[in-house]
């Protein structure tokens, strides 16, 4: 983040904050680079028909995903509801102004119990927004590919698969069982990838549609994006008419998610490679700063999910009455509010994420950590 845009939200009189935790939505999804950044100013400045716009901007997801067609959303949630409205009524133009009321019952979107998740809002309820009901299949400790046999019958418009770590992953179907199955019986599969990082690997396996999150791994301002079969995504577009009207997406994010894009295509080796240097030493910068604090233990670790992504690890050893959780409150209530990652404070440690953040960051973390020793 640059000092202008810092000024922006201090002119407003809203606090300064270090997001140390990753891509989190309640601190602002991504940052933008400095280009994409340029080219959604320069959109906004000028004309454009936007449903030339946003026609192009579906050939290039459809490229971008390796899918026969796209278009742009408002986000991955925005994604879900207007997938499930189209496996619900397609693209007729009555049936897309009566949404979310349906005037059939082949309404019925079947989801894995275990990807019956809120990511911030309900899976269940974007679908409902959709005209869809939202039907669980099997149960918490497994589910069967007879539960998803059974579970499919003639009211049955979509099935929808979660790919996240917000589901349960224990015991569930896999998304290749899921597609063969379904697709034995012509039901089509729609899957929510929010923040998934391969755009193609799941049209390539064969999913009717997906959405992602433009603000995710991609880097995007906020916005989404779905590709998938062109008769699905058709159904998509169409509901701009009805549901998806609230869910507009203006002609400056739309170039910004596009280039966003562009350039997510184009990260080659080199520039994985300087982004990782560019952690390591963020991360060692940060561990030598708080080394031989009392009860501190700095350390360096590596992605849980085996990403290139190094962290690092603060421990705090429970000496008078210091603890992991003590500390990651104590740095969100600094004149400017640090966010580490804190999933692990009850394990007696936190971790700063070196992706959001900067150099002239790392002081001013470091100095949190000695204040809240004494030091
Ligand atoms: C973030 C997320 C969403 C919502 O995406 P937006 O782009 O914020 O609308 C939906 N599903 C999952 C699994 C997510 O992680």
């Amino acid at each position: 983040m640059t000092d202008t845009a810092t000024d922006v939200y201090a002119r407003l009189g809203v606090q300064r904050v270090i997001n140390a935790a990753g891509r989190m939505t309640m601190l602002g999804g991504t940052h933008l680079s400095d280009d994409v950044a340029a080219a959604m100013a320069e959109a906004g400045r000028g004309y454009v028909r936007l449903d030339e716009l946003k026609r192009r901007a579906g050939e290039l997801i459809a490229r971008f995903a390796g899918a026969e067609a796209g278009c742009v959303t408002t986000g991955a949630a925005a994604g879900i509801a207007q997938m499930a409205a189209a496996c619900v009524v397609g693209d007729d133009p009555i049936a897309v102004e009566l949404l979310p009321d349906v005037a059939h019952e082949k309404r019925d979107v079947l989801v894995q119990i275990g990807h019956m998740v809120s990511f911030g809002a309900p899976v269940a309820q974007m679908i409902r927004l959709g005209g869809g009901r939202a039907v669980s299949v099997g149960w918490a400790n497994g589910v069967r590919p007879e539960h998803l046999r059974g579970a499919i019958g003639p009211n049955t418009a979509a099935f929808l698969y979660v790919q996240s770590h917000h589901t349960v992953h224990h015991g569930m179907l896999s998304l290749a069982t899921c597609l063969e199955i379904c697709h034995e019986r012509g039901v089509p599969v729609i899957v929510d990838a929010a923040a998934e990082e391969d755009p193609r690997a799941i049209v390539a396996m064969g999913a009717d549609a997906v959405t992602y999150s433009g603000g995710k791994a991609f880097g995007g301002p906020t916005s989404g994006l779905i590709a998938g079969r062109a008769a699905i995504v058709k159904g998509c577009v169409a509901q701009e008419r009805g549901i998806a009207r609230p869910m507009k997406v203006g002609k400056e994010t739309i170039v910004g998610l596009l280039l966003a894009l562009e350039n997510y295509a184009a990260r080659d080796d080199v520039a994985a490679k300087n982004e990782f240097a560019r952690q390591e030493r963020l991360v060692g910068a940060i561990v030598d700063g708080v080394a031989g604090l009392p009860g501190i233990h700095g350390r360096v670790i590596h992605d849980e999910a085996g990403r290139a992504i190094v962290r690092a690890s603060i421990d705090v050893e429970p000496i008078d009455g210091r603890s992991a959780a003590g500390l990651a409150k104590f740095l969100t209530e600094g004149a400017v509010a640090i966010f580490p990652r804190g999933h692990h404070a009850d394990e007696g440690y936190i971790a700063i994420d070196p992706r959001p953040i900067e150099q002239r960051d790392v002081g001013l973390i470091v100095s949190r950590v000695r204040a809240y020793v004494g030091r």
